[in-house]
């Protein structure tokens, strides 16, 4: 499999936040997202950086494609004494699904929560692995921030809404009773209010009980400005209007000053 890396860290965004998680971090991503603070993930990685011990930041490099027993390896040393949660990010997993497939499965059979996060466009993919993830983050991207990689970089790009809805009926018909779903949708200072209510009635019709998490964006790099809070109070109420368990949970991780 394509990695860019492996560390250990706190799951700083959505509803695990809080969690001590294993990361695996994929190579390769077909989304632009103008907020991406993993830029560094768009195209398939030459070497995978692995963190030496937990937390230290310190890391070995090594050359790609991983193999999977290494990975599995190197994901038990870094969760030492206990298993718990691992999570699948990228760059996008879905972009390598018998990957993930493998890697959840032999980590689940070690007692390991899986987590997957995923920009939530590849249903088909989706739908391959899911009987081997027991959490499914997904995005739900806007058009106004967001891209494919082979659009135009002028103008506003065509809406992902129909794609989402597509992956979230997959996320909600076929995943095993025990897993737990939800959206989380970044905003930023573009982010309108059309295209979340429109977001919204498509949650709504498919999947009414999952959770959405509105995630404000949170500026280092190119983003120069986070919504503010009175906004995200505002979209708070607006998504409330169609959907039962609205939360809003800034990065954690970011406040924090870590990985
Ligand atoms: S989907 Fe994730 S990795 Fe890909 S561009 Fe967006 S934020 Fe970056």
């Amino acid at each position: 499999m394509n990695l860019f890396e492996m560390f250990w860290s706190v799951q700083g965004e959505g509803t695990e936040v809080g969690h001590p998680s294993v990361f695996v971090r994929f190579g390769g991503c077909d989304l632009r997202c103008a907020w991406c603070d993993s830029v560094r993930t768009w195209k398939p990685a030459e070497s995978c950086r692995v963190e030496r011990e937990p937390g230290s930041g310190r890391f070995d490099a090594w050359d790609n494609p991983v193999a999977l027993g290494a990975v599995v390896d190197a994901v038990r040393r870094l969760q030492g004494d206990a298993a718990g949660l691992v999570s699948l990010t990228g760059g996008e997993p879905l972009l390598q699904p018998e990957a993930v497939t493998e890697l959840a499965a032999a980590l689940r059979g070690q007692g390991s929560r899986i987590l997957l996060e995923t920009h939530g466009l590849e249903a088909e993919a989706l739908g391959r692995v899911i009987d081997q993830v027991d959490v499914v983050s997904m995005d739900w991207k806007l058009a106004s921030d967001v891209r494919r990689e082979s659009d135009p970089r002028e103008g506003e790009p065509p809406a992902f809404h129909e794609a989402h809805e597509a992956f979230l009926r997959v996320a909600k018909t076929g995943a095993r009773d025990d897993t737990e779903l939800y959206v989380k949708l970044v905003v930023t200072p573009a982010s309108r209010d059309d295209e979340i209510r429109a977001a919204c009635e498509r949650i709504a019709r498919t999947a009414p009980d999952v959770p959405l998490v509105l995630q404000p964006v949170t500026p280092s790099g190119p983003v120069r400005e986070a919504p503010s809070g009175q906004r995200m109070l505002e979209l708070v109420g607006l998504c409330r209007q169609q959907l039962a368990d609205v939360r809003l949970i800034p990065q954690t991780h970011k406040q924090l000053g870590i990985a």
